[in-house]
Formats: structure tokens, sequence, C-alpha cells
């Protein structure tokens, strides 16, 4: 019968990652926690129009990367190709504004119809996190300052935080005219993907991954000197902030995120140590949102990071391993068996870590295992102790091995 195999772009993660991606969790959420950011979960899946309003059709993710599909009532449903429009989604349908700036963070699986690549999936993992509700600069290098630490907690180096403002609707629109003036007489020479672009999304085209194109966009104008008073206020008080905050950072004016809904601040953190999908954490403001998804005005600014991309990085840098159990229980005959099954699970409940020797096999072939789970040490039942009510315990290091009585295990456990 041919196998069943996981479909293209996804990947199992087996227990010997997951201690990688329970050191980040981790790490990231007592981060987030500190600066008091709550979690927030919702649904893998949304109508399609959602994505379509909150992400804008001109993007890649809606035009080419959607999974959508007709659900059995023939509603379009799509699979979240990321968090922040779901979460802005809630954000206006529970009211949170009426409890003031909301300070959010999420977690979880996201969908992209794209090729498969080290560090770039079909199914990947965001962690992400949104403040809504607060225009000032400090709020932007409140959610940047949390991306590096969480980085730095992490250990990554090698890292560069690119940052750039894309200024205000009108701001853009400005740009846009002079940057496609600017293009057009090089049309000829953009690979196909950014002459599709020239009209209908030309600021993607500054961060096209075309040797020839990039070229190009060296010398097109830069964002930057297209903000309006307001804009190139909030930018100038971001820098200084940073500056405060020690935190140091590269003017990047061909920046400008794939999504649509992005005002002002726009930033990446990049990895020297990746190779072409070198951008671990992607964010910006994007004040615009809230009321285009049908909420008030809520200024906002959020980012995600690429889990798979952060588990490849912490992989180079520490080996993680599983960790042991304090105990590795071994017993044979059907008595001894029986009564072990009921000690390792009281033992669990006391609070021990204790894995038990299912196996039936010799008693030299349990200890060989026990070794090898690093286990300090095994606790010993066979017809000999159960008849005189006794266990023994072997010390797996030394091979020391004594026998005690039911009453002194507690006792010697505990000193353990
Ligand atoms: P890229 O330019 O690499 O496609 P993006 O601009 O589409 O990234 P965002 O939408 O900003 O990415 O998502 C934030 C982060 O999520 C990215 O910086 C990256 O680390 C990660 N990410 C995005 N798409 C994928 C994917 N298909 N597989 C793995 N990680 C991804
Ligand atoms: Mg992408």
């Amino acid at each position: 019968m041919e196998q069943i195999q996981a479909i293209r772009g996804t990947r199992d993660i087996l227990p010997d990652e997951v201690v990688y991606w329970q050191f980040l969790e981790k790490t990231a959420f007592d981060i987030l926690s500190r600066a008091c950011y709550q979690e927030i979960r919702t649904p893998v899946f949304e109508q399609t129009s959602l994505f379509e309003r909150g992400i804008g059709e001109a993007t890649d993710v809606v035009g080419k990367e959607m999974y959508t599909f007709m659900d059995r009532g023939d509603r379009t449903l799509t699979l979240r190709p990321e968090g922040t429009a779901g979460a802005v989604r809630a954000y206006i349908q529970n009211k949170l504004s009426a409890g003031g700036i909301q300070r959010l963070w999420y977690t979880g699986p996201m969908f992209r119809y794209e090729r498969p690549q080290a560090g770039r999936q079909r199914q990947f993992h965001q962690i992400g996190l949104e403040l809504l509700g607060v225009k000032a600069a400090r709020a932007d290098v409140e959610v940047i300052a949390i991306a590096t630490d969480i980085l730095k907690a992490l250990g990554l180096q090698n890292l560069s935080l690119q940052l750039n403002s894309v200024g205000s609707g009108e701001d853009r629109q400005k740009y846009r005219d002079a940057l496609v003036a600017y293009l057009i007489p090089y049309k000829d020479d953009l690979d196909q993907d950014s002459q599709d672009r020239l009209e209908r999304n030309p600021l993607r085209i500054l961060d096209s991954k075309d040797k020839k194109t990039q070229t190009i966009a060296e010398n097109a104008p830069s964002i930057l000197d297209y903000l309006g008073t307001e804009s190139k206020a909030h930018f100038d008080q971001v820098c200084q902030l940073l500056t405060d905050l020690n935190i140091p950072y590269d003017l990047n004016p061909r920046l400008v995120r794939g999504l649509d809904y992005y005002t002002d601040t726009a930033f990446e953190i990049q990895s020297a140590d990746l190779g072409a999908q070198a951008t671990v954490c992607g964010g910006g403001r994007y004040d615009g949102l809230v009321s285009q998804l049908g909420g008030g005005e809520a200024p906002a600014i959020g980012w995600a990071m690429g889990m798979e991309r952060l588990i490849l990085l912490l992989k180079e840098l520490q080996p993680l391993s599983l960790s042991s159990p304090d105990i590795y229980f071994v017993s044979r005959g059907q008595k001894a068996e029986n009564k072990a099954l009921v000690m390792a699970q009281n033992l669990r409940q006391m609070g021990y870590k204790v894995e038990l020797d299912l196996t039936g096999s010799n008693f030299g072939k349990q200890f060989k295992r026990g070794d090898r789970t690093g286990a300090k040490i095994c606790l010993v039942l066979g017809d000999s102790e159960v008849e005189n009510n006794t266990i023994q315990l072997k010390y797996l290091e030394t091979g020391k091995q004594e026998t005690l009585s039911m009453d002194e295990i507690n006792q010697r456990l505990q000193n353990l």
C-alpha cells in the first residue's frame, strides 16, 4: 500500500526538536509577560474577506499565497496566512478598545502557498504581538525593544535591525509617483514580477529578490525624503528613543514590507546566518487597519517572528536535549510489574519524573535502557522483593545497589 506522506511544505516537529521550540516559547512568553502583554487565541480560519480587506488584494499573500476553500455551507474561508488580521478582527468584535490600550500577543501556525525551501514552509509558525490604541513613538520603540530582548535572551547574534518609515498614505502616494517616474525608463530591465507591480504595487519592487532589479532600486528616490512633517517628527523620535535604549539600527529606505496596511514605522530584524530567508522578525505600524476593518480609528503597531527560522538559528547555537527522568523503574514478574505501575504513579503524584519500563524484558536489558535515559537512579522490583516487601535502589552512575524496606525508600528518595 502506498504510504501517506505529510503535505509538501509541512513538517513534523519530533520530540528531539520540540525541546528547542519549548525553549523558544518559554523565553518569549516570559519576556512578553514581563512587558504586560496578554495572550490572545483566535481561530485558524476566517472569512476570506477578512484577509482580502486586512492584508490587501495587491499583496503576494492575498494574490497568490492563500489557502482558500469553500466549506460545506458554501462559505469562502481561508487558513490564516498571518496573525494580525485575526487579532484586529477580535479586537473590534469583542470591543477590546473599551478597555483602553491593548497589549496582545499570539502564537500558532500560519499557512501560505509558497515554494518550500529552508526557512520557508506552507505551514509555518509565528509568534507575534500587537499594541493597539497608541500613536506615540514610545509604542513603536516598546515593541521593537521587546523583539530585541527576546532575540537576545535566546542568545542569538549577528542580527541587524533594519528601520524605515513609509509615512502616511498621502506621503506614500507622492513617493509612489516619484518612484514610478524613476522606474519607467528601466521597465524592460526589471524582472517580470516587478514589471507587473509597476502599476499595482510599485513599492514592492524595492524588495524584489532579483539582482538586476535590486541594482536599479539602489538609486531609486528614498521614501524618507517624502515624509510629511508629522511622519518625519514621529520617525525622528523613534530613532532617538532607540538610541536612548542602546538599540542599534540601520536605516533602510528600501524596506517597505509586503503588507499594505502599514503606515510610518516599518522594521525587520535580519540574521546574517540564514542565507536567503534572512528575516526573523517583521513589523510596523498599521494605523489604518482597524478602521479599514470596520472598527473606530485606532493606531496600532505590531510584529511577527518566524519561529522556524529562529529554530534553525537556535540549533546551531547550543545542543538542547530532552530532560532525563529522575527515576527509571525496572520490574519483572507479574506481581512486581503490577506493583511497579502503582508505585510509579504514586511517585509521579509526589512530583518525581518517573519512566516505567514496560517491555517485560530481562533485568539486564532494562538496566541498559535505564542507563541510556540518563536517569540517576533505578528502582527495581522482582518477585523476591514483592515477597519480602522490599525494593532495590540502584545508582546508575556507580552501579551501587541497596535493598530497602518500603518505609525507607521515601526517606531515601527525599535525600537524593
Ligand atoms: P518573506 O519576505 O521572507 O517572505 P514576509 O514579508 O512574507 O517574509 P511577514 O508576513 O512579515 O513575512 O511574516 C513575518 C515573519 O514570518 C517573516 O519575517 C518570517 O520570519 C516568517 N515567515 C513568513 N513567511 C514564512 C514561510 N512561508 N515560512 C516560514 N516563515 C515565514
Ligand atoms: Mg513572504
